[in-house]
């Protein structure tokens, strides 16, 4: 075949790189940046004189940095996150009580994630629980560990079903593949929900294992409500609290803030042309 002919001459014949048969390779080897940039970078290297080593890092560093950038991609579009809930657009000085340099360092250090350590998240609605969790989720992501969001009652429904069918260990053994499991709003699971213990045993499975981030806007003394019966509740909260972080954030609701100041503002305007 010609192409091939090309390939192996030793002459200074000027080689196609996305030939078919590179490309072929290429597509075979499942390198698909190297198969896209090989023509301008072949290109530049025998206009520019490379050696051949530096040709070929080039090559396999943009092969590795897209690789991450869509393994990324992909974690981000399963976590079930929500786009634009992010630390940048958190404002921390609505809520006092929670110390950003504490956030930040939960972002930065992911030891506590190998520990398979716990945040959990207190407030009354509206006070950026779930905002502040999901920013937590996606700077997480972006330090290349797996992460999904979901409902509590949710995730205990699902669970439920998988016990039913008697796949529970499956189902469980599934979400271990998630560094973080965010379980948002605990204090929303029925009380029939309550009854099946799943949620006990998932804590009790990725327990000093894997990391939970569970908001919920009652105290530990009203989860009560959420599992079967006070030694199940008991457990539940030492084994969450034993490797945590709590984060408290009782501020007044931030919806309900913005809201007032919605309001506030025209009649300032009206006063102040008066
Ligand atoms: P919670 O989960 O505590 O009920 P949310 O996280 O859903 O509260 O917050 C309610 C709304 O207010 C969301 O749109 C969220 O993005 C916004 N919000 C809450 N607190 C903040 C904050 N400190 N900075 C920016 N937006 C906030
Ligand atoms: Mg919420």
């Amino acid at each position: 075949m010609s192409t091939a002919s090309i390939t192996n001459s030793t002459t200074t014949t000027t080689v196609t790189p996305t030939s078919t048969r590179l490309g072929m390779m290429l597509t075979d080897l499942r390198l698909p940046t190297i198969k896209r940039l090989a023509g301008d970078l072949c290109a530049q290297s025998d206009t520019q004189g490379w050696p051949a080593h530096r040709l070929l890092e080039a090559l396999l560093e943009h092969e590795i940095n897209e690789r991450e950038a869509r393994r990324i991609d992909r974690h981000r579009n399963e976590s079930g996150l929500s786009p634009a809930k992010r630390l940048s657009s958190f404002d921390f000085s609505a809520v006092p009580s929670v110390s950003k340099a504490q956030v930040m360092a939960l972002t930065e250090g992911t030891e506590w994630i190998d520990r398979g350590a716990n945040v959990l998240l207190f407030g009354p609605p509206g006070v950026g629980k779930s905002h502040l969790v999901s920013a937590l989720g996606h700077a997480l992501i972006d330090a290349g560990r797996r992460v999904l969001f979901t409902r509590c009652s949710d995730l205990v429904q699902r669970l439920q079903a998988a016990r039913r069918d008697l796949r529970l260990p499956q189902e469980l053994a599934k979400l271990d593949r998630f560094d973080l499991l965010i379980l948002d709003d605990l204090s929303y699971v029925r009380r029939d929900q309550a009854e099946t213990s799943v949620l006990f045993e998932l804590i009790s499975e990725r327990y000093e294992r894997k990391s939970l981030a569970i908001t919920a806007n009652t105290p530990f003394s009203q989860w009560g409500d959420v599992f079967v019966e006070p030694a199940m509740t008991l457990a539940a909260v030492d084994r969450l609290v034993h490797h945590s972080t709590i984060l408290e954030m009782n501020v007044e609701s931030y919806r309900r803030r913005a809201a007032q100041a919605v309001q506030v503002s025209p009649t300032r305007k009206v006063r102040s042309t008066q």
